[in-house]
C-alpha cells in the first residue's frame, strides 16, 4: 500500500453563511502530483490553505501522515508543508540570498553558515545562483517566482503547496518557473498546485482535481481528465482556458 500524506475526510467550510468548500474527500500519496484547477471563486485557494492552517475548517477533518492536523502546531505544520503565492511574498529590504536564508535561521535555528550554504545551494538549482546579491525589485516576475520557490525548497519541505505560481507572470516567464516546477516533479518531493497551465498538468501531473463550486467535481487521472470533456461544466472551463 502507499502512503497516504495527506487526507480531506468530509471537509467543510463557511466563510459567514458562504459555504466554501463542501464535503471535500480525497487523499494524497507520497510523491504524488496533483493539480487542482477549476473557475475562479471555486474554492481551490482556501482548500489548499486549509492544509498548512492558513485557513482552519468548520467541518470534518484533515490527516497528516494520519494525524489530524488540528494537533499539529501550525508552525511544525508549515516546517513540513511549504506554500509558494501568486505573488512571491518576497522580502523587498532582504537580497535575494538573505530571502533564501532568513527561515532557516529563524524558523529552523539553523547556524547562519550552514543557512547560507543551503541557500547557495538551493538557488543554483532554480538556475539563480549568479542573483544572489541582487534585491526582489531588480528581478523579473519569473525570477522572483523562482526564488520563492528555493525560499520553500531550502526547507526541505515534504509536501509543497502552490497557488497558481505563474498566473502573475509576463507569458514569456511562464516556462522558465514551470521547468523548475517540472524539476521538482522529477524528485521525491510531494506536489499540489493550482494552475491552469493545463500543458504541465499534462506533462507532470499523476491527477487532476476538477472544483466547482466548493465541490470537487472530478478527481482523476491526466488521461481520463482529457478524455472526459462530456461534463459540461470542465468543458466549459476546457474551452475558456485553452
Ligand atoms: P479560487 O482560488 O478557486 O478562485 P477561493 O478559494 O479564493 O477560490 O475563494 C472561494 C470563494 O470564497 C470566493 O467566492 C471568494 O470570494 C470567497 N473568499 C475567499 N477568501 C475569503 C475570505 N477570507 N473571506 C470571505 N470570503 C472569501
Ligand atoms: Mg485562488
Amino acid at each position: 500500500m502507499e502512503e497516504k500524506i495527506i487526507e480531506f475526510i468530509h471537509v467543510g467550510k463557511y466563510f459567514g453563511d458562504f459555504k466554501v468548500l463542501d464535503d471535500i474527500n480525497f487523499d494524497v500519496k507520497k510523491s504524488e502530483i496533483i493539480v487542482i484547477c477549476g473557475p475562479s471563486g471555486s474554492g481551490k485557494s482556501t482548500m489548499i490553505r486549509c492544509i498548512n492552517r492558513l485557513e482552519e475548517i468548520d467541518e470534518g477533518k484533515i490527516l497528516f501522515h494520519g494525524k489530524d492536523i488540528r494537533d499539529i502546531k501550525p508552525i511544525e505544520l508549515r516546517k513540513k508543508i511549504g506554500m509558494v503565492f501568486q505573488h512571491f511574498n518576497l522580502f523587498p529590504h532582504l537580497t535575494v540570498l538573505e530571502n533564501v536564508m532568513l527561515p532557516l535561521v529563524k524558523v529552523q535555528k539553523k547556524k547562519k553558515k550552514e543557512a547560507e550554504q543551503i541557500a547557495v545551494e538551493t538557488l543554483e538549482r532554480v538556475r539563480m545562483g549568479d542573483q544572489l546579491h541582487k534585491y526582489p525589485s531588480e528581478l523579473s516576475g519569473g525570477q522572483k517566482q523562482r526564488v520563492a520557490i528555493a525560499r520553500v525548497l531550502a526547507m526541505k519541505p515534504e509536501v509543497m503547496l502552490f497557488d497558481e505560481p505563474t498566473s502573475a507572470l509576463d507569458p514569456e516567464m511562464v516556462n522558465e518557473v514551470l521547468d523548475v516546477m517540472k524539476g521538482l516533479a522529477r524528485e521525491d518531493i510531494t506536489i499540489l498546485c493550482v494552475t491552469h497551465e493545463m500543458g504541465f498538468a499534462r506533462e507532470v501531473a499523476d491527477r487532476i482535481i476538477f472544483m466547482d463550486k466548493g465541490k470537487i467535481v472530478e478527481n482523476t487521472d491526466v488521461e481520463t481528465f482529457f478524455k472526459h470533456t462530456d461534463n459540461p461544466r470542465i468543458k466549459e472551463f476546457l474551452s475558456k482556458i485553452m
